[in-house]
């Protein structure tokens, strides 16, 4: 008993050992936080302003909830989509349809290789370059959400006018000056810009740097010069620039350059970082005007350049207090741009092509079926479909955010990585389904444009595949974590004491939030997160999706930590573990806006399909991306050990359906609210141009398809004779039915209509030999008036192939 008695003793001696440091706070800063603060202090990379700036950058809101675990849905629940006012409302259905009727992409691209001079004019004079301006600068004031919607519509017409008015609408000299400009230079320059007095353009991306744009070699420095006649402080810049969207006709160049005061004209030190300025185009050693030709696209981008040009110190956007403060302000007005631009020209676009390749899929038949009815065209078509809604639920859901005051710089650079990334499958899968129709270039041709143009929005404001690898996780790891941020902070903090206090308390709370995560994860995991509370009054069909993206949260959380704990300051070189821990957090995102939506349109019972698929897809894809993170893990045992906790009965997630699948292809085959709904605003247009022109074939299609069956039933029990003599085709046939009474005259009719309809719709252009002189006069090839297609063949034909 007494020896028993001193084990106890001993046995309660060491846990008290273990445990009082981490109980009693003094002593667990002496004896844990302060190795522990010493430890990472000497392993954590000092952080660059640059690095530090991009991370500052922005707000963080439903991405915080996303990475805690425990996302509180009810939150996101409650945010109402934007409103439109009446007079947003008015300027889409007046101006922009008027803006949208003015142009063909075929035109613009082929015969003005720019928009005409009375588009230029109409896009100026109506407020397009400034609708993010606001109304006392003589700007439209609209909110993000109908910035978002006019870029939209825009879209689902051309191309090369989407971005001549986004350009001005996004990243650049407007939302700059708004937010850092002094009174003086908003004064001058926002109501001149609302009007289009001035064509404003952005130049940041050098030849040497792209991507890593902070380290732009153009220069500034700081000295006196001759500005109208008189003696002013300034700064003599030397840049070369390319890739400048409207820089060939700006008016006023916005510049981003490296700033130097080597003399100390401003204060004491050197190297003053990257700066903005505002430089009209007519300056003297202003080099502008020569044009790229990205991909045929025709909307104005070049190259522009200067060498040792004074500027005043009044051009710096914000004057002299903002010299080298340029990449803050970058970071942070791309952090809420970068959600609406891209976003919003790339659902404009699959609006488009959906609605169209949707109609062409059940116009265009073959083997005597509408193509758009073979499983295989429908597995392209039901991805089409999936892929728009969450699409278009994230472009506004991330616009929305943007209008309740955030700066979104994860979730923005979600939207623009994941709409323009299914935007591109969206826009090969319409190709794989129209086939030659999509190939052959001409003013009938709907799709190619799209197709060719595609990687520029890849490309731009922050390429994919950086964004996917450093941006998504690399950011949002580190915004959203409740104590990462905080534990970096500490080990920059001068202040040993407070470091110290800082360091402890983050540490500690930390430590709680992962054993927290880990213990969540595993019961979700062991009990399919069926006891997870679902947020109250939700469609009763999305329940279960609550908890399952509720389990992702907790396991996104759990493996962040893990990867970020066992690798520091390494996970940064890690690009395709960050990439896949991003990917996850991406499809979170994608989910929530999908909820959201269905919510937000009255839960309508006939999109459900679209909304099922939509979520099914991205937890299939949150799936494998843990998996690809599991298995590849740096650390193989804790590799192993977090597949045990995450998913301790196996991975439960399949892929969406056929069935699911089927229902959603259908939906795009044929006129419905829902097809309605989902390409919500888009331009249709004149009845003879291609889009027109094939909303009237598929009303005819479908009209013809009951009418071709009683033809087909009467063929087949003999109350028709369906052979075709030579030279004879489905006219022929309708008149005999009629004159049998197997069809009325007006059946035969919307017979004759459909096949002319169809006949128009799969035409495709062709040109003279030379091709460029006469390029802009196609003759569509004529069909004969009579084709057979769904009837018998004519006897002679059935005797030749036997
Ligand atoms: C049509 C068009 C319009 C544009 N308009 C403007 C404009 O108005 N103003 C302006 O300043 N700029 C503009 N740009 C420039 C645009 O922002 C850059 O093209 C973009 O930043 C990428 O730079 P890059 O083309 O030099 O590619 P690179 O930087 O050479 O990148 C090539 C590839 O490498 C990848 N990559 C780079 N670094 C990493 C990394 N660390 N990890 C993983 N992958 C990486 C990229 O994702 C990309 O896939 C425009 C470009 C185009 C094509």
């Amino acid at each position: 008993m007494s020896l028993l008695v001193t084990w106890l003793d001993a046995l309660i001696a060491l846990l008290a050992l273990i445990f009082v440091p981490f109980v009693v706070p003094p002593l667990r800063r002496a004896l844990v936080s302060r190795p522990l603060l010493a430890g990472f202090r000497k392993v954590m990379p000092r952080m660059s302003q640059t690095e530090r700036d991009a991370l500052e950058a922005g707000t963080v809101g439903w991405d915080g909830e996303l990475f805690s675990g425990r996302p509180a849905w009810e939150s996101l629940l409650a945010v109402p989509r934007t409103p439109l006012t009446a007079e947003e409302q008015h300027f889409l259905d007046h101006e922009v349809e008027t803006l949208c009727a003015m142009v063909t992409d075929w035109e613009t691209t082929n015969v003005h290789k720019d928009l005409p001079p009375e588009v230029w004019r109409y896009i100026k004079e109506n407020g397009f370059l400034g609708m993010i301006i606001p109304k006392e600068y003589g700007g439209l004031g609209f909110s993000a959400y109908a910035h978002s919607q006019v870029i939209t519509k825009l879209s689902t017409r051309s191309g090369t006018v989407a971005v001549t008015v986004l350009v001005p609408n996004s990243l650049g000299p407007g939302e700059l000056l708004l937010n850092y400009g002094t009174d003086e230079q908003k004064r001058h320059y926002l109501p001149r810009l609302a009007r289009g007095q001035d064509i404003p353009c952005f130049a940041l991306t050098s030849p040497q740097a792209g991507s890593d744009a902070a380290s732009i070699p153009d220069w500034g420095v700081v000295c006196w010069g001759q500005h109208e006649g008189k003696r002013v402080l300034g700064l003599r810049v030397t840049w070369d620039k390319r890739y400048i969207t409207l820089g060939p006709v700006a008016t006023l160049l916005g510049l981003a350059f490296h700033a130097y005061d080597p003399e100390h004209l401003v204060g004491d030190r050197d190297d003053l970082g990257i700066t903005c300025a505002l430089i009209p185009t007519s300056h003297p050693g202003v080099a502008i005007g020569r044009r790229h030709m990205p991909l045929n696209a025709v909307f104005q981008n070049g190259p522009n350049s200067g060498r040792d040009v004074f500027i005043p110190m009044d051009w710096v956007i914000g004057g002299a207090p903002m010299l080298g403060k340029g990449w803050r302000m970058l970071m942070e007005c791309l952090a809420a741009g970068r959600g609406i631009s891209l976003p919003s020209s790339n659902t404009g676009m699959a609006k488009l092509t959906v609605r169209a390749t949707g109609a062409y899929a059940r116009v265009r038949t073959q083997f005597k079926t509408p193509i758009g009815r073979f499983e295989g065209i429908e597995e392209a078509l039901t991805r089409m479909g999936g892929n728009l809604y969450v699409m278009d639920a994230a472009r506004a859901l991330t616009a929305t955010i943007v209008d309740r005051g955030e700066k979104p710089a994860v979730l923005s650079g979600i939207a623009k990585l994941h709409i323009t990334g299914r935007n591109r499958e969206v826009i090969n899968d319409a190709m794989d389904i129209a086939g030659g129709k999509g190939i052959c270039m001409g003013p009938s041709n709907f799709l190619g444009a799209a197709y060719m143009q595609m990687p520029v929005s890849i490309t731009v404001e922050g390429a994919n595949i950086l964004t996917r690898s450093l941006i998504v996780f690399g950011q949002g790891a580190i915004r959203c974590h409740p104590y990462v941020l905080r534990e970096m902070a500490a080990t920059q903090e001068r202040d040993r004491a407070k470091a110290l206090r800082d360091f402890d308390a983050a540490l500690f709370g930390h430590l709680r939030f992962v054993a927290r995560n880990f213990l969540r994860t595993l019961f979700l995991g062991v009990t399919g997160s069926h006891f997870v509370r679902v947020p109250r009054g939700v469609a009763p069909q999305t329940r279960r999706y609550y908890q399952q993206l509720t389990r992702f949260s907790s396991s996104l959380a759990l493996m962040a930590d893990v990867a970020m704990g066992s690798l520091g300051g390494a996970l940064k070189r890690k690009e395709k573990l960050s990439a896949r821990l991003g990917d996850v957090l991406s499809q979170l995102y994608l989910c929530s806006a999908t909820l959201w939506r269905f919510e937000q349109e009255g839960r309508q019972e006939a999109d459900a399909p679209l909304m099922h698929w939509a979520i099914w897809d991205a937890m299939y894809k949150a799936q494998n991306a843990i998996e690809g993170v599991l298995a590849n893990f740096p650390n193989p045992l804790l590799g192993t050990l977090m597949r045990r906790v995450v998913f301790p009965l196996g991975r439960p997630y399949v892929v969406p359906s056929d069935e699911l699948g089927h229902d959603v292809a259908r939906l795009l085959i044929e006129p419905s609210p829902t097809r309605d709904r989902l390409t919500a605003g888009m331009f249709i247009g004149d009845p003879d141009q291609p889009v027109g022109l094939l909303e009237r074939a598929l009303a005819a299609a479908i009209a013809a398809e009951p009418i071709e069956r009683k033809l087909k039933d009467a063929v087949r029990f003999g109350g028709l004779d369906g052979r075709l003599a030579p030279g004879e085709g489905d006219a022929e046939l309708a008149a005999r039915a009629v004159a049998r009474g197997v069809i009325t005259e007006s059946e035969a009719a919307a017979l004759a209509t459909q096949r002319e309809l169809a006949a128009r719709v799969v035409r495709v252009d062709d040109f003279a030999q030379d091709l460029g002189t006469s390029l802009f006069e196609p003759s569509a090839q004529e069909l004969p008036s009579s084709t057979p297609t769904w009837a018998a063949k004519p006897a002679s034909a059935r005797r030749a192939v036997a």
